[in-house]
């Protein structure tokens, strides 16, 4: 949703990569903004990006850190699912493969599923390849687009 700071989800977005170069992370790389139809019974427009990030904390640590960038754009915990949020970041890919934990899963467990996710994603990680079904991103995305396609 519109922030009242930071502006149009595409303004959002472009302000969560500079949150994403203070340490203790790293922003290696970020994929182009995308605009895309809302999923569910919202009718809102989303912007969808990736990026490559490198940081020394681990899994759970990076995702309480996400979360504490979330909440300085004024998102809320719990709730609706599908309520509109000003931004929403998740850990799609780790370098050391799989992970999981209360409350976090890597990979994604929509990953493989999200036109709007693997379409950024390929751009900063087309060769990484899913720890579980070994395929890369790039193969997962073409995959997607012809059961999908123009999704
Ligand atoms: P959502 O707001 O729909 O993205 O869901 C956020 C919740 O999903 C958080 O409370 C996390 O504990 C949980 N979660 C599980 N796996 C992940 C992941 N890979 N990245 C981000 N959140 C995750």
């Amino acid at each position: 949703m519109r922030h009242p700071v930071h502006g149009s989800p595409v303004q959002v977005v472009r302000a969560a990569f500079a949150a994403l170069e203070i340490a203790p992370v790293r922003l290696v790389q970020a994929a182009p903004i995308v605009a895309s139809r809302p999923i569910g019974p919202s009718q809102r427009t989303y912007a969808n990006s990736a990026a490559l990030i490198e940081t020394d904390l681990p899994p759970e640590a990076l995702l309480a850190h996400l979360q504490q960038i979330e909440r300085q754009f004024g998102r809320r915990g719990g709730g609706q699912r599908w309520r509109a949020r000003p931004l929403d970041l998740d850990i799609l890919l780790w370098s050391q493969g799989a992970f999981v934990a209360p409350g976090l899963v890597i990979p994604h467990p929509e990953l493989a599923k999200r036109s709007f996710v693997l379409g950024p994603l390929a751009c900063v990680a087309a060769d990484w390849r899913h720890p579980i079904t070994h395929l890369c991103i790039a193969h997962l995305k073409a995959r997607l687009d012809r059961k999908r396609p123009g999704a």
